[in-house]
């Protein structure tokens, strides 16, 4: 289905709604059951159970799912949106956006922490919607444009979400710019080769925030160091990301899942505007550590 950008917002919303309902029906039932396995991959509840969106701090807001982190940026020349979870949840982010007063036909760029199905699987539909320019990193471009199929992980014959071609493509310390706002990317490989995190200033009342938008190199249980034909710099990769984000300055961070970064630890749904909740080093390092022991085990393991 083509979408015409030209059309008026409330038309663009009620295709995009129409076109979301027609594709998912049957997803949107096997989501209310417990963990469901989808053309073999397995995905958990918590992924597409809706959450409140929330202000975090200033010109930055919380639009995902109950663990799948979605970011929005405001600028005065439009909006920014870093991850769009599931392909199936792409309904929610679009209402959760909305009900905090914005337009989401407004989204100009669009960002991803990796190229993994629950951090891009809306990305293709988004793109041609709002016609946002997708940046990527250029390690991860290749994963993106083929939907998965060359992923070092879970490649193979099929994607594994929408293939969706990137704009531009990003490197360590690019300067992302969107009216304002300055967002500086920070290659961190792992788990895919062109993960990246995001690191920005925002302004809150009586504050001025540096905001890190981590990617969190998890090595995968199913990767094997003796075995790295297919991704050769894995082990260089991570330790790079280990040794790179320890140096990091922030005051306040997140992640693509919020489980990582302990957002129903730190916050209730519903709760009132409170960016000093969010700011916890120590969780970031003794995170970072054990992702990193992790990491060590398995090179021990060789
Ligand atoms: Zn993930």
């Amino acid at each position: 289905m083509k979408i015409d950008p030209n059309v008026s917002f409330h038309k663009k919303r009620i295709y995009l709604l129409l076109f979301i309902s027609c594709l998912f029906i049957p997803s949107f039932q096997s989501f209310a059951q417990q963990k469901v396995s989808t053309d073999g991959i397995v995905k958990d509840p918590a992924w597409s159970k809706p959450y409140k969106p929330f202000r975090i701090a200033g010109n930055l807001y919380y639009v995902g799912t109950y663990d799948l982190a979605c970011y929005l940026i405001k600028t005065k020349k439009g909006l920014i949106l870093i991850n769009t979870g599931l392909k199936e949840t792409v309904s929610t982010i679009v209402s959760n956006v909305e009900s905090l007063g914005f337009e989401f036909s407004n989204v100009k760029i669009l960002l991803t922490s990796q190229a993994r199905f629950d951090h891009v699987g809306g990305m293709d539909i988004i793109k041609k919607f709002t016609g946002a320019r997708l940046m990527v990193d250029s390690a991860d471009a290749q994963v993106m444009a083929d939907g998965g199929k060359s992923d070092y992980l879970y490649g193979g014959a099929v994607s594994l979400f929408d293939p969706v071609q990137p704009d531009k493509l990003l490197h360590d310390k690019d300067v992302i710019k969107l009216g304002k706002m300055r967002i500086t990317v920070l290659h961190t490989p792992g788990p895919t080769m062109g993960a990246c995190s995001y690191l920005f200033d925002v302004k809150a009342k009586k504050h001025r925030y540096k905001v890190l938008i981590a990617n969190m190199p998890v090595v995968p249980p199913e990767v094997n160091f003796a075995n790295t034909k297919k991704y050769p710099d894995i082990i260089k990769d991570f330790g790079y990301s280990y040794k790179e984000m320890r140096q990091l300055k922030f005051d306040l961070w997140f992640a693509a899942h919020a489980s990582q970064f302990g957002l129903h630890e730190k916050r209730e749904e519903g709760n009132s505007y409170n960016p000093d909740a969010f700011a916890d080093k120590p969780g970031y390092d003794k995170l970072l550590n054990d992702l990193q022991d992790e990491y060590i085990k398995k090179l021990n393991m060789l």
